[in-house]
């Protein structure tokens, strides 16, 4: 049992308060200042760990926070300090102490094991590194109920070594499996450790407490605190960077399924994300292009020739206030903004051929398109749009190819080409 004889050891505080030393200044308590520190590093610690929660949302900051709350209990109680209330006994005060000791140890389990890294080979060292929490209670209710039965602190020391080593071997095993968390987190705890074994079996085998434990054990605890705030905040920065690249993955793919891989422009997904995207104004009108005969470039060329053209077909369609998108195969639809959409419209399908002339020169002969333009109607979806389009780009194939549509009222005309083009 490691009280409450183990305060006699102690210097008391009787009354030092006050006393002033040869130069009149009043003397220094190195007990009450190294208590004092104790609980501001505890406190931080403690604090540091429920600020970060809300950000990241791991359970280890919280059972960071539960350790650090016990054992600043738990030093308070154990000190004999001006902090304590008087009428409070010994007695009553390391039991405090002590119930303090067994939740705070046992929270250093579920603490480990959500704070090593999150992989399958670590799932059975998790769960008994968990189980210690409960450990760590009963400890605390055996502790409470010594009263009643003294063999409870016998049972108290014993469930406190195994607490111990269950952390240790715990910890052993993550080391073992590869865990930097653990690895790190195992030279924190070291001196507790190492502390609490030779504490143990010095009073198990003497029956006698070991003289200044309880300071041996704030100086361990001490250590202990640095590198959980250490592993604090390295643990936040760890899941901040695990985020922000499961952003940035989750922003890439999210243009990649809109993109289409062979020419970069917009696929038919992009082109309905762009159409009811609230953050861009409605479109004036819209086209559907397809390119004339261009079975007859893949089967004179080949196919890889006949990619780059397609390639150089949608570097033609990108335009000032037209946004291009590739509807599958040779096909592409644009939509097409402001008032002067119809030139526009015949703009963009005369620069397919010009950008054709000019990327792929192996092609002698220019390619043309045929195209079908149609208003943007304020009811149209897009499908009810492109569906006009297509009527009259079939018009524009039927009328010989080689030329712009304007489907109006079911007709099909040619355009209003208000500048010429
Ligand atoms: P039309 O003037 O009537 O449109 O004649 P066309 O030959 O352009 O029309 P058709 O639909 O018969 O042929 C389209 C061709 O486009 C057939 C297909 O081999 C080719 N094609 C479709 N997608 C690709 C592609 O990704 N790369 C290449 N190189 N060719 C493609
Ligand atoms: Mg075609
Ligand atoms: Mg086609």
């Amino acid at each position: 049992r490691l009280h409450p004889r183990t305060l006699g050891h102690l210097p008391q505080r009787g009354g030092r308060l006050g006393v002033r030393n040869r130069w009149g200044a009043e003397e220094m308590e190195w007990g009450s200042v190294g208590l004092g520190a104790f609980l501001g590093i505890a406190l931080t610690v403690g604090l540091l760990a429920l600020a970060v929660y809300p950000l990241v949302r791991r359970s280890f900051l919280l059972w960071a926070a539960l350790r650090a709350l016990c054992f600043a209990i738990m030093s308070v109680a154990l000190f004999p300090v001006a902090l304590t209330s008087p009428t409070l006994g010994g007695e009553f005060r390391t039991d405090i102490g002590e119930i303090a000791l067994s939740i705070a140890i046992g929270s250093t389990g579920p603490f480990l094991a959500a704070y090593i890294e999150n992989r399958p080979r670590f799932a059975r060292i998790r769960y008994w590194l968990r189980t210690l929490f409960i450990v760590g209670v009963v400890g605390a209710i055996a502790t409470a109920l010594a009263p009643l039965w003294p063999g409870f602190d016998l049972v108290h020391d014993l469930l406190l070594l195994t607490m111990i080593l269950g952390m240790t071997a715990g910890l052993a095993a993550a080391v073992r499996s590869g865990s930097r968390f653990a690895q790190y987190q195992a030279v924190g705890y070291a001196p507790l450790i190492i502390l609490g074994l030779l504490v143990l079996a010095y009073e198990l085998s003497t029956g006698a407490p070991v003289p200044y434990w309880p300071v041996a054990a704030l100086l361990a605890v001490l250590v202990d605190f640095m590198v959980t705030a250490g592993g604090v905040i390295n643990g936040y920065l760890t899941v901040k960077r695990e985020r922000d690249e499961a952003w940035a993955d989750v922003s890439e793919a999210r243009i990649a399924v809109a993109t289409d891989p062979l020419t970069e422009i917009a696929n038919r997904r992009g082109l309905a994300l762009r159409f009811r995207d609230p953050a861009h104004p409605r479109p004036a009108a819209l086209a559907v292009i397809d390119c004339d005969h261009f079975k007859r470039i893949n089967d004179m060329f080949g196919h890889d020739t006949g990619d780059e053209v397609l390639i150089a077909v949608a570097e033609g369609l990108k335009q000032e206030n037209v946004f291009p998108a590739r509807q599958g195969g040779e096909e592409f639809v644009v939509l097409i903004y402001g008032e002067d959409y119809q030139r526009l419209a015949e703009t963009v399908r005369r620069q397919i051929t010009l950008s054709v002339l000019e990327k792929v020169p192996e092609v002698p002969f220019p390619v043309t398109a045929s195209a079908g333009l149609t208003e943007v109607r304020p009811n149209d979806t897009l499908d009810s749009a492109v569906k006009r389009g297509d009527e009259a780009l079939y018009a524009a194939k039927d009328a010989g190819r080689d030329q712009l549509l304007l489907w109006q009222d079911g007709k099909h005309s040619q355009p209003r080409l208000v500048h010429g083009v």
